[in-house]
């Protein structure tokens, strides 16, 4: 690797002074090559079967678009947020759901102090504040107050403000380093990156059929580069380069408790490009893709896809604001992981402490446990927690409410410990193939890819249910039914123990948070709701527990504390 970046120096210097150590291999080949007058020659000689020269292509796009002038560039216009996991149901042409629009949304880069700010208008309402667009939705966070959001990066911190006053909310660490990728992930930042120690670009060629649908009829193949580099010392970054040197797709993987990891791609169209003047250029048009772009499902089930995108056509070029300092409150933010127990009934608990619960239910032989939300740090320590209290009983079976990604992180954390999974069976494909798979995850290896267990090969480890499924044993029973119609999501499922008249749901109704009581929320919208239909959903709920003639005292809810009945009723009816 090191040889062949000396000897690219040396073509494009064109000195041998700028090499400081030479191995003997690579002395002789510089020394034929310059022998026989031919950089190419020298470049065949080094590189691998398929490989191209790098470095005279990343010249050619940066002088076309004019990087080695641009130091911070500001771009305005409108955008779109796509709800990454928040699909309503997984499908042939289904996108991710479109959030509220990002009205004159502002994204300000300055790659030499290396900060990034975004701010848009957005409707206030049932958004979790800290939320911007993509991945990231969990859910849990404050709801968004004011129209004016920002959102603010410099180096490896990030941060949230709900309107010009509001407080910097720290963003998790998963956030806040995908969020600075995004500074790399486009034309001039990928130029720039690819200058940075460590970038190590190695280049190659493809005819590009192009894409159905966008471009018409695939019959005229274009010779495209792509160029390859790592960004921040571990994501790999690939840019298609087309003839013109314009830099067309930006893409790279990103880590994901569900998907593992995750297609991540920014594209731009030549005609796009804008002249800012002095010979730089910049694309007025963003599209950005969370997952496969396969509206056809040809890769994955969940086909979901759009997650950002926008036109802005205000662009300024090295018109660069005061430095974005990194609160205090942001420099000394942590994100520990806390579990509180709270017991509900004789072997039942709620395991809080975090934006989403787990009710872990004990019966004679075995465990069942409800909901496995966020990511999987999360699930081993609520496991952990159990093991503690309940030593040597297996957990024996994992209930999953829906399919919405927040809600599944740690559905391949109870498969490594052995858990059966039960679901609707509409989830089943989408799990299947997506989800509880041995596709490596390299990113961010969780407990299932590191050590992959036999069963998964056998696909015995689910129970999926139509309409009712029942745990039952002598010392306990817990039946499950199927929550339809619903607009928030479909095969949602619901857990009732009659003994205890207990009901266990997710998204239907949320209860307060810790330490408040139902009247200082208002109602249920005022409590983290995922979508604007919560007062559906809740009617949606107390519909089902009618029809299914259930006799319930307490509602645990997955987001928010227990409630008892009547505080429920109280919020269905206003
Ligand atoms: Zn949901
Ligand atoms: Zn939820």
């Amino acid at each position: 690797m090191k040889n062949r970046f000396q000897l690219a120096l040396v073509i494009r210097g064109g000195a041998m002074n700028t090499v400081r150590t030479i191995t003997a291999k690579s002395a002789a080949v510089i020394a034929i090559g310059l022998a026989m007058g031919s950089a190419a020659y020298l470049s065949a000689q080094e590189l691998e079967p398929g490989y191209i020269d790098p470095y005279p292509i990343l010249q050619a796009a940066r002088e076309a678009i004019g990087t080695d002038r641009l130091n911070c560039v500001t771009v305005s216009g409108s955008a779109y947020s796509g709800k990454v996991g928040q699909q309503r149901l997984h499908g042939y042409e289904v996108d991710w759901p479109r959030g509220e629009p990002l009205r004159n949304y502002t994204r300000v880069i300055n790659w030499q102090a290396g900060t990034m700010l975004e701010s848009f208008d957005r409707a206030p309402g049932n958004n979790p504040a800290s939320w911007k667009y993509g991945l990231g939705w969990k859910g849990g966070t404050a709801i968004q107050e004011e129209t004016q959001q920002y959102f603010m990066v410099n180096g490896n911190y990030a941060w949230h403000r709900d309107g010009e006053n509001g407080e910097a909310i720290a963003s998790p660490p998963d956030d806040a380093e995908r969020w600075q990728l995004d500074m790399w992930i486009n034309p001039h930042g990928f130029l720039k990156a690819a200058m940075l120690p460590g970038a190590n670009p190695k280049a190659s060629w493809r005819w590009e059929l192009g894409e159905m649908g966008r471009d018409g009829a695939t019959v005229n193949p274009e010779k495209m580069t792509i160029v390859s580099i790592t960004v921040m010392g571990k994501y790999r970054v690939d840019a298609t380069i087309n003839p013109q040197n314009l830099l067309q797709r930006i893409h790279t993987w990103v880590p994901d408790s569900v998907l593992g990891d995750t297609n991540y791609e920014h594209e731009f169209t030549n005609d796009s490009y804008i002249d800012l003047g002095a010979g730089i250029r910049f694309p007025t048009v963003w599209h950005s893709h969370t997952g496969w772009d396969d509206n056809y499902q040809a890769q994955s089930i969940n086909a979901g896809h759009n997650a950002y995108g926008g036109q802005q056509r205000d662009i300024q070029a090295n018109v660069c604001p005061e430095p974005i300092s990194v609160p205090v409150s942001v420099q000394q933010a942590s994100f520990p992981i806390q579990i509180e127990v709270e017991s509900l009934a004789d072997g039942v608990w709620l395991f809080g402490g975090s934006s989403h619960n787990s009710v872990v239910v004990e019966f004679e032989n075995y465990i069942a446990v409800v909901e496995a939300p966020l990511h999987e740090r999360r699930n081993l320590a609520v496991i952990d927690e159990i093991v503690r209290r309940i030593p040597n009983k297996p957990i024996r079976f994992l209930l999953n409410t829906h399919q919405h990604h927040d809600h599944i992180g740690g559905l391949r954390t109870y498969m490594h410990i052995g858990a059966t999974i039960i679901t609707h069976w509409k989830n089943y494909e989408f799990y299947t193939r997506d989800v509880l798979n041995y596709s490596p995850r390299t990113l961010d290896p969780d407990m299932l890819s590191l050590w992959p267990p036999t069963e998964l090969a056998e696909g015995y480890q689910y129970e999926t249910v139509r309409e009712n499924y029942v745990l039952r044993d002598n010392k306990r029973t817990m039946e499950i039914s199927y929550v339809h119609p619903l607009p928030h999501v479909e095969g949602m499922l619901v857990a009732y123990l009659p003994a205890e008249k207990i009901l266990i749901e997710a998204d239907l109704f949320n209860g307060p948070p810790a330490g408040q009581a139902m009247s200082n929320t208002g109602s249920a919208e005022g409590s983290n709701n995922e979508n604007s239909s919560d007062a559906a959903s809740a009617r949606t709920l107390y519909n089902h527990v009618q029809r299914l003639g259930l006799e319930v005292d307490t509602v645990v809810p997955i987001h928010g504390q227990a409630v008892s009945w009547e505080v429920f009723m109280q919020a269905v009816a206003e």
